[in-house]
């Protein structure tokens, strides 16, 4: 069978696109992180001249960096990230919180500390949280807090019944069909075997519940918060429905992970959903932020607030552009996804990588295809290869 694409709606088949949260351990690996930045691309990843003007606060003590908005850093165990930015936002008699942190005993602390100092002992509790996105680091506190403080959570639909599907259908044994799409890439047995021995349950240990009803927000949505309006803008690819919130009056942009300083954000194709072309989500997504003031000052969900987004979504194009170059060249000869990781990543993937590394690959692999410029095919051995069918000048 050889699978051609130029976009067609097959190809592209599924309401929910890419970017799903892999299932991979969570307290150690990805969830905002692409690999390519964590074990290094194989050509270094292009810089561009940001500005960092705020001095990071110390873990757990929120700063105020405009009037009204503070900036919570939380720790998190996630190799090569750290830590996580949550936003308080004050709005009124109380706040307005953006995204939660992992649920782990001492993101649960840092939060009964900001109960104390904040929140006033519960004299200003908070009275809505916004999540950017399902993903654990962001929204693993969520439900834990919306009970405790008897607020509303206000997500994206793809975002919450995303998340909330993937909570509840934690079960020990991983489903055969998700095994079946490692093996169908050339998984050796022994990566199956430990793929398998993870189980179906990290996203559900490291989240707490999430609310059985949201309030939905979408594109373009004004919300008023503290008297000032912050307007929804929904990116993809990262993530189904990403919500990024933008202040014009502070100047402000909560970018969540879809634009991150100095990392790509992930950007994968999972068993969930086999055929997703989640890069071009991404780029298509992108250019929008562009339209923003060039003086925005972005707030990521991790690493420093910085301006120069202009320059910053430039740079993440260029970088997926010449990774898709680079794996079209290697695809003169047909490859299995496993063989071209040398041609994108500058050392060689551990087995606790692969699912990462191999998500990596196939989004942009899956680009190429709907480009027309790669032709998927299934061999006799019942793996797939990928190779070209377009000269490299056609994408390049
Ligand atoms: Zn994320």
């Amino acid at each position: 069978m050889i699978l051609r694409g130029r976009r067609t709606r097959d190809f592209r088949a599924g309401g929910v696109t890419g970017g799903v949260w892999l299932p991979a351990p969570a307290r150690r690996c990805g969830a905002g992180v692409s690999v390519g930045w964590a074990v290094g691309w194989k050509e270094k990843q292009l810089r561009e001249e940001l500005t960092y003007p705020v001095a990071r606060p110390e873990p757990g003590v929120p700063l105020e960096i405009a009037p009204g908005v503070f900036w919570l850093r939380m720790p998190i165990p996630i190799k090569g990230l750290d830590f996580i930015n949550l936003w308080l936002l004050a709005d009124g008699p109380g706040w307005t919180l953006v995204d939660s942190g992992l649920d782990t005993p001492e993101l649960r602390a840092i939060w009964a500390g900001v109960t104390d100092s904040l929140f006033a002992g519960g004299a200003k509790p908070p009275t809505r949280l916004i999540g950017t996105h399902f993903h654990p680091d962001h929204l693993g506190l969520a439900g834990e807090l919306c009970r405790r403080f008897d607020m509303p959570l206000w997500m994206t639909f793809g975002e919450w019944s995303f998340g909330r599907m993937i909570w509840l259908d934690a079960r020990d044994a991983v489903p055969d069909q998700s095994v079946a799409f490692y093996a169908r890439l050339g998984f050796p047995e022994a990566a199956l075997e430990a793929y398998r021995k993870r189980g179906f349950k990290q996203y559900q240990s490291a989240v707490s519940p999430i609310p059985e009803s949201f309030r939905r927000i979408g594109e373009g949505e004004r919300i008023e918060i503290g008297g000032r309006i912050w307007q929804v803008m929904v990116g993809r690819g990262h993530a189904p429905e990403h919500a990024c919130l933008y202040c014009a009056e502070l100047g402000l942009l909560i970018s969540g992970d879809q634009v991150l300083p100095r990392i790509s954000p992930h950007i994968g194709v999972y068993p969930t959903e086999p055929e997703a072309d989640p890069l071009k989500d991404y780029l298509d997504s992108l250019p929008r932020f562009r339209d923003l003031p060039a003086e925005t000052l972005v707030l990521p969900s991790h690493g420093d607030l910085f301006r120069g987004l202009h320059e910053r979504v430039a740079t993440l194009e260029r970088h997926h552009r010449r990774r898709l170059a680079d794996l079209l060249a290697v695809c003169a000869e047909p490859k299995k996804v496993l063989e071209v990781f040398s041609s994108l990543y500058r050392r060689p993937i551990g087995e606790r990588e692969m699912t990462l590394a191999t998500g990596e690959a196939l989004a942009h692999l899956h680009y190429l295809i709907g480009e027309g410029a790669i032709a998927r095919e299934l061999g006799a051995d019942g793996i797939y290869r990928y190779r070209q069918s377009a000269p490299v000048a056609e994408v390049a």
